[in-house]
């Protein structure tokens, strides 16, 4: 979950998971969350409608741990 103040800046950012929070700094975050931004299509039980959550690295590597297949991991040669 994401939090704004009413400039619209980004405040903090909480795991939906497990609750685990990072504020933000002048709008910077010094932990890394992965967001998911889900607009669900027809051929889906969820036809229009938009889920959005937030986890942090922990919970993130627990999910992933349970995959079948591990994600595809890539090195970004620049930052
Ligand atoms: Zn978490």
């Amino acid at each position: 979950m994401r939090y704004y103040d009413k400039e619209q800046k980004l405040v903090k950012i909480v795991c939906n998971q497990c609750g685990a929070e990072a504020e933000a700094a002048g709008g910077l975050v010094h932990e890394d969350f992965i967001s998911v931004d889900k607009q669900w299509g027809y051929f889906s039980k969820k036809d229009l409608e938009i889920h959005s959550f937030d986890l942090c690295e922990n919970c993130y590597d627990r999910l992933r741990a349970g995959f079948k297949f591990p994600v595809d991991v890539r090195r970004q040669t620049e930052v």
